[in-house]
């Protein structure tokens, strides 16, 4: 299966819409721990996206499917870097709390990492290392180690899974399954731990016995590539995975 700019946007508006189910859970999860905002800011976030997407899929906008000429026009495509890319600025530029900048900077890093128009498309491995790529600026701007009870724990055991799967031979939907099995687990594995990065952090021994809403977040993330690669496999089943 190939990285390509719509599996990228399917991507980007499958997290829009978990985020926008589960925003008030996100919220939860931030008011016993932090500032009851991590919901909120998301959805601020993944709402300015979506006005985003919105306006490059127009056909009036110069880089909209069809063209500043009319509907005959080929759509000019960035490719899904510079789609991912968009998405993480737009994160950095709407949301004011911590996770902003960071899922900001981890989608930045995913864009870049993937091939330019031109170039042969990301297939589940090339991805494998744009996710890492992402986790790697999580954790430069964040400097939180696995065990800090942020995303980075939901992100790293997702990661894994997904490297582990790939090296194993699965395709993308496959190994995308494994990662949100991972994050899951790595979510759920942050409830017991004590923070020691961002705002839980204050909250010192009190910040056990709940689970971290990044991490959370994170799964959420991850869950929507499975859901969004999976329907790409089932719409398209000749094709290798
Ligand atoms: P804020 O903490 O500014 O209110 P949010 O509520 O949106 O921002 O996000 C909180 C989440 O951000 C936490 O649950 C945690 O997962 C993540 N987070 C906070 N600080 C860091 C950090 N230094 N590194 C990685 N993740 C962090
Ligand atoms: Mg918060």
């Amino acid at each position: 299966m190939d990285v390509d700019t719509r599996l990228a946007e399917d991507w980007v508006r499958a997290i829009a819409a978990a985020v926008e189910r589960e925003h008030e859970r996100l919220t939860e999860l931030d008011s016993a721990i932090g500032d009851g905002d991590h919901g909120s800011n998301l959805r601020r976030g993944f709402t300015a996206v979506l006005a985003v997407l919105a306006v490059l899929d127009s056909p009036d906008s110069p880089s909209g499917p069809s063209g500043p000429s009319g509907p005959a026009a080929p759509a000019p495509d960035g490719g899904p870097g510079a789609l991912l890319t968009r998405t993480g600025s737009t994160l950095i530029s709407k949301v004011g709390g911590a996770s902003g900048p960071l899922y900001g900077k981890a989608f930045r890093a995913i864009g870049a990492a993937l091939p330019p128009p031109g170039q042969p498309p990301a297939d589940a491995a090339g991805l494998g290392e744009a996710l890492a790529a992402g986790l790697r600026a999580v954790r430069d701007l964040g400097r939180a180690a696995p065990g800090d009870k942020t995303l980075v724990d939901a992100w790293t055991p997702a990661l894994d899974a997904y490297r582990e799967a790939v090296a194993a031979g699965a395709g993308l939907p496959e190994a995308a399954a494994a990662a949100a099995g991972g994050a899951e687990r790595g979510a759920l594995d942050t409830v017991p731990l004590e923070a020691r990065k961002g705002r839980a952090s204050y909250l010192g021994p009190r910040s056990v016995g709940h689970q971290d809403p990044g991490a959370r977040s994170t799964a959420l993330l991850f869950h929507a590539l499975a859901e969004t690669t999976a329907a790409r496999a089932a719409e398209h089943p000749g094709e290798p995975a």
